[in-house]
């Protein structure tokens, strides 16, 4: 399957939620979700009830799109959470927070998850002192991560970062915004994760 290239709006309006994919608008009136809170398409405003299968596909599209991964990809992240000696969903998770599309967006580098993809794939991002290009490299505790020297006159970063020092970091994460730079104190706990995911749905689903 492609990346998905369309209107990311029609994803959260599709999933019944905020995805938080496009930036301070997400928490602007403009929110497609807030003006149009029902599912896209003609037949959108009468969606009939979801049930047993159709729920769990749906918290298991709901993740991938949140974290901007693909079908293949999610699954082997599946695949060693289950063969990892913590609980399965809680792994799983842990291991889509440890991306560092993800880290660079937590800490406010970028406002979107596309945009800390971008940023990442583009080369502005450095991991312990060395340029990383790779979107799902998994940060390290301790880690520190960084936008490379010239990068940092970029305009957009320095918005994206004044709007995350108002907003703060999650607590796993330490962000030092004058230098550009940000640590991982330590794993982030199944706790840390606040968006509302109920991992135990596709959990259910890939174990059928
Ligand atoms: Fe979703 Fe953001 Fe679009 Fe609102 S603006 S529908 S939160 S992507």
């Amino acid at each position: 399957m492609a990346r998905n290239s369309g209107p990311v709006c029609r994803l959260c309006r599709r999933e019944g939620m905020k995805l938080f994919l496009k930036g301070d608008r997400c928490f602007k009136e403009k929110c497609a979700f807030e003006r149009r809170g029902y599912a896209p398409g003609q037949h959108g405003r009468r969606r009939s009830k979801v049930q047993g299968y159709g729920i769990q596909l749906r918290e298991k599209q709901k993740v991938k799109r949140m974290y901007g991964v693909l079908e293949r990809q999610f699954r082997t992240y599946f695949k060693k959470a289950a063969l990892s000696k913590g609980i399965t969903g809680a792994t799983l998770l842990q291991t889509l927070e440890r991306r560092l599309d993800n880290v660079v967006y937590r800490l406010g580098f970028a406002s979107s998850r596309s945009m800390a993809r971008q940023l990442v794939a583009h080369g502005h991002i450095q991991v312990n002192g060395r340029k990383v290009t790779i979107p799902s490299f998994l940060v390290n505790p301790e880690s520190t991560v960084s936008l490379r020297e010239k990068s940092r006159k970029n305009e957009q970063v320095k918005i994206c970062l004044d709007t995350a020092k108002g907003r703060g970091v999650p607590q796993w994460l330490d962000l030092d915004a004058d230098a550009f730079q940000g640590t991982i104190k330590q794993l982030p706990t199944r706790e840390d994760i606040t968006m509302p995911i109920q991992e135990q749905l596709i959990v259910e689903l890939y174990s059928k």
